[in-house]
């Protein structure tokens, strides 16, 4: 689950990392009301779950109320890479800046451990400073047991030439957005850009963080932070069947029961030259209503050229999913083909009830899999 800037930066405050001052505003008269408040020179930032708001004309510096009620008029109802903005954050404006790093916390997987990501080269995102300039990206491994130690923000703060005077000031803010990460049961906790001031001060002017979803029963405050209005509505109608769904780039749609057997079963698509369009864990004991649910899903993904189910009977009973499956292109009308293979519990009967409503199965899922990337690449032709 994504946070907003607002949030992000509130819960990195909460531990200690120095942030502006700034209120959210709906509205431009509330926008000019706030900057008031603030002293008149203040920056108006479009809350959107996507990044490079700045360029895209969601980040306005204003001077005074007055353009502060224009910039929010001009910023509000904006259309960002297809998000709406419906509210902004007022924050003061930095006094001027400096320098911009970028600075983050994250888990490095293959390491298994969480990570400290750390640039010279702030402002642009991430993703552009590893293109054009990857040996500016530094990174620590953090032991979880000892923390962010000073050696390591020493050496951060050394190889990125920051002012000796700000080492102190640096270790604290990393040892912080560390702490912000671990409490939080974060993915990622990310500053960028995080400022060095005309005045020789270090402040977090953007904020991004990034929840594990499987920590939300226990973040009860963070799960109540969630803006369903920013989420893709495939992913919230997901979430709320409990189906496990991820978008991908490929043309075979997935239909499986389980993690495991869902991230095989898109091996086996590519391993005959296929691309799965989704990543879809359909979840136990799966019935005609997650099945409705899945396939719709799935098939409001327009590149889908052929479906793949592919269930494992062991609650989950097999003739429960080939009725669901037939309950479901009986309320949706598509003609995109559709591969089905059964295993385990009553799998015979369900192969059974599929055959004499004329569908396509299979036994092995290799077959399977061959089956529905010849139908794709028929789909194609
Ligand atoms: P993003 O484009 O979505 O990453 O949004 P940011 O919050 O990072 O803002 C983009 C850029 O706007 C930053 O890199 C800064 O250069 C600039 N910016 C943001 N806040 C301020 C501020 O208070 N004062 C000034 N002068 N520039 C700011
Ligand atoms: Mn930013």
């Amino acid at each position: 689950m994504n946070l907003h800037e607002y949030q992000a930066k509130r819960l990195f405050a909460e531990h200690g990392v120095p942030i502006p001052n700034g209120k959210m505003a709906s509205t431009p008269t509330e926008a000019r009301e706030i900057a008031r408040e603030l002293g008149g020179r203040v920056v108006v930032k479009a809350q959107v779950h996507t990044g490079g708001r700045g360029k895209a004309g969601g980040i306005k510096l204003a001077n005074n109320p007055n353009e502060a009620e224009a910039q929010a008029g001009r910023i509000l109802g904006m259309d960002i890479k297809g998000y709406k903005v419906r509210r902004v954050l007022i924050d003061q404006q930095a006094p001027g800046i400096k320098q911009e790093i970028y600075l983050a916390v994250l888990i490095n997987r293959a390491a298994r451990r969480p990570m400290i990501m750390a640039s010279a080269a702030g402002g642009m995102d991430i993703e552009q400073i590893a293109e054009v300039s990857p040996e500016k990206i530094l990174t620590v491994l953090v032991e979880p047991a000892l923390g962010v130690r000073g050696y390591q923000t020493t050496y951060l703060a050394s190889a990125m030439d920051l002012p000796r005077d700000l080492w102190r000031d640096f270790h604290k803010i990393v040892a912080s957005l560390y702490e912000c990460f671990k409490a939080n049961d974060a993915s990622l906790t990310e500053i960028n850009p995080l400022v060095i001031t005309d005045d020789g001060k270090l402040l977090a002017l953007d904020g991004k963080m990034t929840i594990d979803d499987n920590a939300l029963p226990r973040q009860i405050r963070l799960a109540e932070m969630r803006d369903v209005q920013e989420e893709p509505i495939a992913e919230r109608e997901a979430r709320l069947t409990g189906i496990n769904f991820i978008q991908l780039d490929g043309n075979i749609g997935c239909m499986v029961n389980g993690a495991g057997l869902a991230m095989t079963t898109m091996d086996v698509i590519k391993l005959f030259g296929g691309e799965p369009a989704n990543f879809l864990d359909i979840g136990g004991g799966a019935k005609a209503e997650q099945v409705t649910t899945a396939l719709r899903l799935i098939l409001s993904d327009s590149k889908v050229k052929a479906v793949l189910v592919n269930i494992f009977g062991g609650i989950t009973r097999g003739d429960e999913v080939a009725r669901g499956i037939i309950e479901a292109l009986a309320q949706i009308d598509t003609d995109v083909p559709m591969i089905v293979r059964l295993a385990g519990t009553n799998a015979k009967e369900g192969m059974e009830i599929l055959a004499e409503a004329e569908m396509e199965t299979a036994v092995t899922l290799s077959d399977a899999a061959q089956k529905a990337v010849a139908a794709a690449q028929g789909g194609n032709a």
